[in-house]
């Protein structure tokens, strides 16, 4: 396929693309074939700078245009990524190595969702009125400044939009630092968001290793700091953050559990646990990896799961019918080996998949391990790979307790044919993103985010309008003020 991946320079600032050799050099790997398709460089301490003086200088301007305004820009945007979706789709496929099938539906037209969604909200963002007597009190909505956004390699394109929409329909700028495993999307990201008529420095990418994330962190001219990443680095960035008494959105890892009733659908639950365990190779936030199936149904569910993984289509993510594709990188397939080593030395039952496959790319099984129990490794940290934990219960009860034993709380899936026992069930498992009888939909409209150690507040839908945006009262007296002396 003749598809040039090499960016026109590493980083996209006040409109343009910008380039300076001087950072420490990106390379940019294909997954499924292990060579290089790019050259980038990290962001100097001058491309910091430069970015966020871009920013800061382009925000005020862009607030003071009407949101409907801003909407439109925001809308074109958004029809430019439908009406590219094939080409943003393969570049998708390049920086991350997910397969075509998957980018096709589920990257920019993601991010298109949003930049329409969120374009849609602009024009009817308001303050309201608040009588007291003849006084009265109002609110204005108004942007926090320059937001600074800082994205995992899973879904580069879907998270540029996912933080970029919301900040930009508010009137704030953006810095965004894509995840120096996966940095091309983002630079496509902008370049549409300025062809779509959005004025330079509102939204600009710069590249970088965590060094480049944390000095734009911690500068005061960021007043909102976005993340999308895992625990660790979301401690991090959220002590740097507060020092300065920043916003923060953290959208983190997860541990998530799915439970399996006895009276579930059989194929829907096997379905269910196969999208929230093996979509981008595992390569997701909120999977459900911890399948609790209940006693009764165990043993039909590992039959069936193993059926229909053997008609996983593992290859080449770029054609059409490839449905599983390579990690991310060399770095994830090896810490994803090592969990399923560890899974098997603690006692698991390896019930398909543990390998690396003999082929050129980082590619693993899909994998399956049956009789885990609540102390082993792969049911208490998150792998993000293709591994799957099943664990047996009994009572419904047991499930809850068992599924809310984690740090985490991102995601919980019920399945089961009653609902009052799914409503019941899931308004006690202790996670922000849930699903009945289905798994990991995330449609732009619903609130996205986690509990607990996965994160502080939410992504997606109205809610995100107060992530990006904070409230100014004014009270205003209509009659004289009456003061003691
Ligand atoms: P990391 O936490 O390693 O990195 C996330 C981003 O933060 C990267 O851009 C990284 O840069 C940057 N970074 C690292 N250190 C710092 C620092 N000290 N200050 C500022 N920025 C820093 O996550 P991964 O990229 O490995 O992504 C996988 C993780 O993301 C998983 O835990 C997954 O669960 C989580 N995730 C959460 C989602 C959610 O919505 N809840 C969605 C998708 C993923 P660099 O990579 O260049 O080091």
């Amino acid at each position: 396929m003749s598809y040039d991946t090499q960016p026109k320079a590493s980083h996209f600032i006040d409109g343009t693309y910008v380039e300076d050799t001087g950072g420490p050099t990106i390379p940019v790997i294909y997954p499924a074939t292990g060579a290089q398709i790019a050259e980038l460089h990290a962001a100097t301490p001058a491309i910091i700078d430069r970015a966020l003086s871009a920013a800061h200088h382009a925000q005020k301007q862009w607030a003071a245009l009407s949101g409907t305004e801003r909407g439109r820009i925001l809308r074109r945007a958004a029809d430019m990524m439908r009406e590219r979706n094939r080409d943003l789709s393969v570049l998708e496929t390049y920086d991350t190595g997910k397969p075509l099938q998957e980018t096709l539906v589920a990257d920019a037209t993601s991010g298109a969702d949003a930049l329409e969604y969120f374009g849609g909200l602009a024009g009817s963002l308001t303050g309201e009125h608040i009588q007291l007597g003849e006084d009265w009190v109002y609110t204005r909505r108004e942007p926090l400044g320059v937001c600074l956004g800082i994205g995992a390699w899973n879904y580069p394109t879907q998270i540029a939009c996912w933080k970029g929409a919301p900040a930009l329909a508010c009137g704030n700028s953006m810095v965004f630092k894509p995840s120096e495993t996966t940095p091309l999307s983002a630079l496509k990201v902008a370049e549409i968001l300025v062809e779509a008529g959005l004025p330079a420095g509102v939204f600009n990418v710069v590249q970088g290793f965590g060094d480049v994330g944390s000095s734009l962190v911690s500068d005061r001219r960021v007043a909102k700091v976005s993340l999308t990443g895992s625990v660790p680095t979301g401690k991090k960035v959220y002590a740097a953050a507060a020092a300065q008494m920043k916003h923060v959105t953290m959208e983190l890892g997860g541990k998530s559990p799915m439970v399996i009733f006895d009276d579930a659908d059989l194929d829907n639950a096997v379905g269910g646990a196969i999208m929230g365990n093996f979509y981008s190779s595992g390569q997701v936030c909120s999977n459900g990896t911890r399948v609790f199936v209940q006693k009764g149904l165990k043993a039909a569910f590992l039959e069936r799961l193993t059926e229909r993984l053997s008609n996983a289509v593992i290859g080449d993510p770029m054609n059409e019918q490839t449905s599983f594709g390579p990690m991310v990188s060399e770095k994830q397939m090896k810490i994803v080996l090592d969990y399923i080593e560890k899974g098997e030395k603690e006692g698991a039952r390896l019930v398909t998949g543990g390998k690396r496959l003999d082929r050129d790319g980082f590619y693993l099984q899909p994998t399956v391990f049956a009789d885990v129990t609540d102390d082993m490794t792969i049911a208490r940290e998150e792998i993000f790979g293709p591994v799957m934990a099943v664990l047996e219960f009994e009572t419904e009860e047991e499930a809850i307790r068992r599924g809310n034993d984690t740090e985490f709380g991102l995601s919980a899936g019920v399945f089961t044919r009653d609902l009052s026992r799914a409503h019941r069930v899931i308004g006690q498992l202790e996670a922000g993103s849930c699903y009945i009888n289905s798994y990991n939909d995330a449609p732009v409209e619903a609130p996205f985010g986690g509990t607990k150690m996965s994160g502080v507040g939410r992504e997606n839908s109205r809610e995100a309008i107060n992530h990006y945006s904070e409230l100014k009262s004014v009270y205003v007296r209509m009659g004289d003020i009456e003061a003691p002396y």
